[in-house]
């Protein structure tokens, strides 16, 4: 895991959601096999960066969200 998170932090390629695009159906979540996405009260996706392999490594979520909800931050 600590490998994961160096490579994450080496590429830049965090992933974040947009709560104005999200609508917390849970999709993502339901294929992070890292468990990186909770909720919160609002109900829109968060991603905890710790356990996030980011984009270049995995990028699951942002395949599935049909709402283009989760975007890289550079
Ligand atoms: S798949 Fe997209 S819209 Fe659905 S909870 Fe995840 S970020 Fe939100
Ligand atoms: S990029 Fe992969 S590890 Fe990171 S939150 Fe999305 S599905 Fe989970």
């Amino acid at each position: 895991m600590k490998h994961d998170v160096q490579r994450r932090q080496n590429t830049q390629d965090a992933l974040h959601v947009n709560a104005h695009q999200c609508v917390g159906c849970g999709t993502c979540a339901k294929v992070c096999y890292r468990k990186a996405i909770s909720f919160a009260e609002d109900d829109k996706a968060d991603i905890f960066q710790k356990r996030c392999i980011g984009m270049d490594s995995c990028g699951r979520c942002v395949d599935v969200c049909a709402n283009n909800a989760i975007e890289v931050r550079r």
